[in-house]
């Protein structure tokens, strides 16, 4: 058994995913070429936004944003600390300061209250200057986006969607990479929607963003590539990766149905004995991980593994723990929610082309369990 499997999705698509590459290896526009633009169009249809502009990994993705909203040192970004390393690392490498927030227990994502205390406390230091918001959609779930989004307008800040697992996800029927300002996504082979490489995007209705956003990705281009009007990066999306893509994206809404299937089958044999994903009503879930917490995590996950099913553990160092960004002082008394989750939660296989027999095997494993009970 397989924790995410890519090869069986490739058997699926292969007809059509080596068609879609040897057009590419036909007509040669290797950089730039007509997929690249098409699959933004796509993109930007299905999430319901004005511009999509592809990049080269979903940590570009992030980065250029930092780079069209002008982040800089003495300013504040505030962000969960359970996440991804990637959304905290371009805020430093910005040169701003990362702000860490705690996360909501149930959900895993930023909790709102504790976001405006941290907003408050930079504020009442004076020292810094806020300037925007990355919520994170984490495994799959939008961020709070009912509460953030007011919230960024009470402070005047940019909110910045990092949809990375998230692409896929809904609240009310409004899609993920349509919340907040700018929103971003990867496309890095694991995540709900990925290539067959790295890959990324950004998504924005700002067409003043838009057009920063396709200057920098681009060495800082004006006219031409050759007339270079700020320092930008080279961070496009490679055509064969487009290619792959637009096959991925054709599949794609079929493929979140059959994991919101596999998801309620999880929860329902579970859900009696286990803390399971919450799922608030109203939101949908793209189940980059399907996530459960227990104090006896490291025990079950050895039970599973003794018996051929591979787990994972989606984060087991917060943002505040990290090596790189010990300098900035905090303990987990100050993000207690999300460092306990670090100690505590861990993911079961979850891919569009796993049986329900293997959700089945899996959970009576764990039901079976003498730790679980
Ligand atoms: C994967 C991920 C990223 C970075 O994407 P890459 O394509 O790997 O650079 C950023 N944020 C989150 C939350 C992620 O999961």
């Amino acid at each position: 058994m397989q924790f995410i499997d890519l090869a069986a999705q490739y058997q699926h698509l292969k007809q059509r995913i080596d068609d879609r590459i040897q057009t590419v290896l036909n007509h040669g526009h290797y950089i730039m070429g007509p997929e690249v633009e098409q699959l933004e169009q796509q993109l930007a249809d299905y999430v319901g936004v004005k511009h999509c502009i592809s990049c080269a990994n979903g940590t570009d993705a992030l980065q250029l944003t930092m780079m069209v909203l002008d982040i800089k040192p003495g300013d504040v970004v505030f962000c969960p600390t359970f996440t991804f390393f990637a959304t905290a690392e371009v805020i430093a490498y910005a040169g701003a300061t990362p702000v860490f927030v705690d996360s909501d227990a149930s959900t895993f994502n930023i909790c709102p209250q504790h976001l405006e205390q941290q907003i408050e406390n930079v504020l009442r230091e004076g020292k810094l200057t806020p300037k925007a918001i990355i919520a994170v959609d984490l495994f799959g779930l939008p961020a709070d986006y009912l509460q953030l989004e007011p919230l960024a307008e009470k402070y005047g800040l940019t909110l910045i969607e990092d949809a990375a697992q998230g692409f896929g996800g809904e609240i009310n029927g409004k899609r993920a990479g349509s919340f907040g300002d700018i929103a971003t996504t990867s496309f890095f082979p694991a995540k709900p929607l990925g290539c067959y490489g790295d890959g990324g995007a950004v998504f924005t209705n700002n067409d003043d963003y838009a057009a920063l956003f396709r200057s920098y990705r681009v060495h800082g281009k004006g006219r031409d590539k050759y007339d270079n009007v700020r320092i930008g990066i080279n961070s496009r999306l490679d055509t064969i990766q487009a290619a792959v893509l637009l096959e991925k994206l054709a599949t794609f809404p079929q493929e979140l149905q059959n994991r919101n299937q596999l998801a309620r089958q999880y929860t329902e044999l579970l859900a009696p004995t286990l803390q399971t994903p919450v799922v608030p009503s109203d939101y949908l879930s793209s189940w980059a991980q399907f996530t459960l917490v227990s104090a006896q995590r490291d025990e079950l996950m050895a039970n599973l593994k003794q018996q051929g099913v591979p787990t994972m553990v989606y984060y087991a160092t917060c943002m505040h723990q990290q090596t790189a960004f010990k300098s900035l002082g905090y303990t987990d008394k100050d993000l207690p929610t999300a460092s306990r989750l670090a100690k505590q939660v861990f993911s079961l296989p979850m891919h569009p082309y796993m049986s329900e027999k293997d959700v089945g095997f899996i959970t009576s494993l764990l039901l079976n369990d003498p730790l679980v009970d």
